[in-house]
């Protein structure tokens, strides 16, 4: 399968890891859009939020638990935004689910 981020995950794309366990990889953007801005993903492929359903959204809660934890270790206090772009429309541009988390700047919103 053609995929960046399981390409990432395989480790055959480098990226600059914040996390990893067995089930999801964090890693910063390649392009931030804020001084910090970091990917968590899920390593099983799943296309996008609009491909979750009951057998696979654990994963979901699992990836929040982990960014708590990593903006309590990142100094992230004042605050970041979770952003999980979903289709054409929505601004995806890679079909792996992706979380993006946002920090150390004031977020816009609404979001453009
Ligand atoms: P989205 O537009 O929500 O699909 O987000 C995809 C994100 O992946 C963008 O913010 C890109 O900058 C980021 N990205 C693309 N290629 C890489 C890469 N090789 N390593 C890290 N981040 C990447
Ligand atoms: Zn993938």
């Amino acid at each position: 399968m053609d995929c960046l981020f399981c390409s990432i995950v395989a480790g055959e794309v480098p990226s600059k890891k914040v996390y990893e366990d067995d089930q999801i990889l964090a890693f910063y953007d390649i392009d931030p859009q804020a001084p910090v801005h970091f990917l968590v993903i899920p390593k099983e492929h799943i296309v996008s939020p609009d491909a979750i359903d009951e057998s696979n959204s654990a994963i979901v809660g699992h990836i929040y638990a982990v960014i708590a934890k990593l903006s309590k270790e990142l100094g992230l206090a004042k605050g970041y935004r979770v952003v999980c772009n979903c289709g054409e429309e929505g601004g995806q541009t890679v079909d792996h689910l992706h979380f993006h988390v946002l920090a150390k700047r004031n977020l816009a919103w609404p979001p453009g």
